[in-house]
């Protein structure tokens, strides 16, 4: 690791997306959305009809992948394309979180995509975005950040953010699915979601995001 990583972990909707977003808007870094690298392995092996608990295949899947991250005329907006076909939105579903999380708990799956993500590592800067960032990917990162927030918070934003895009959806089941994930990411044997000892604990539940954003800045100007 040549230039400075930023490691931000946590589970799905503590806001993590929106802050590792904004932070590399801030300092002009890299980004790495971790989690869409799972996404797009479970959308391969679903495309493919290859098993989703079949260790060995999705091993081979993971680490002759063939995706790529662009950058579009809109600096915000990153396009993921999987075998040539844009798959931004096919990523986004229920179904791919679902699988993303099954296929992420085996060890050679995670191992075949160590190399993946750490060669987003480039000057001038690292913002990395995922669960195990700071543990096991980026380990001597000089800043790490962990934002988390009440499932029933958690599931709210979810809610919000799926009827903003005309999705009709129950929030009961929305609760079930993030808990049943984050059950399943925390208590794996292998990268179990939980923070780094040197990471900063941000407990985002009711505070706004202009709040969460300043206090990551001040906690990586202090650390870097
Ligand atoms: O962050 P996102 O919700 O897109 O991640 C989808 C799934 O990928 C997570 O539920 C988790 O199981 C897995 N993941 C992981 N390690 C990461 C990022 C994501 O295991 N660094």
């Amino acid at each position: 690791e040549r230039a400075p990583v930023v490691t931000i972990d946590g589970p799905s909707g503590a806001g993590k997306g929106t802050i590792a977003h904004l932070l590399a808007k801030h300092y002009g870094w890299q980004l790495l959305d971790s989690g869409a690298i799972y996404r797009v392995l479970a959308l391969a092996a679903l495309h493919h009809n290859v098993e989703l608990d079949n260790e060995e295949a999705i091993t081979l899947l993971a680490a002759h992948l063939d995706v790529q991250f662009l950058t579009g005329s809109d600096k915000d907006a990153i396009k993921v394309v999987l075998e040539g076909e844009d798959v931004t939105g096919a990523i986004r579903t229920q179904e791919c979180s679902n699988a993303a999380s099954k296929v992420a708990a085996f060890p050679r799956v995670r191992e075949a995509l160590l190399r993946r993500q750490r060669a987003f590592c480039k000057a001038p800067g690292l913002i990395a975005d995922g669960r195990d960032m700071g543990t096991v990917v980026f380990q001597t990162a000089p800043a790490k950040l962990y934002l988390t927030a009440s499932a029933e918070e958690r599931a709210q934003r979810r809610y919000n953010q799926l009827q903003d895009k005309g999705f009709d959806v129950n929030i009961d089941r929305l609760l079930a699915e993030i808990q049943e994930r984050d059950e399943r990411d925390m208590n794996r044997a292998v990268a179990p979601l939980v923070p780094a000892d040197d990471a900063l604990v941000i407990d985002t539940t009711g505070i706004g995001i202009d709040d969460v954003l300043a206090r990551c800045i001040n906690h990586i100007d202090d650390r870097l």
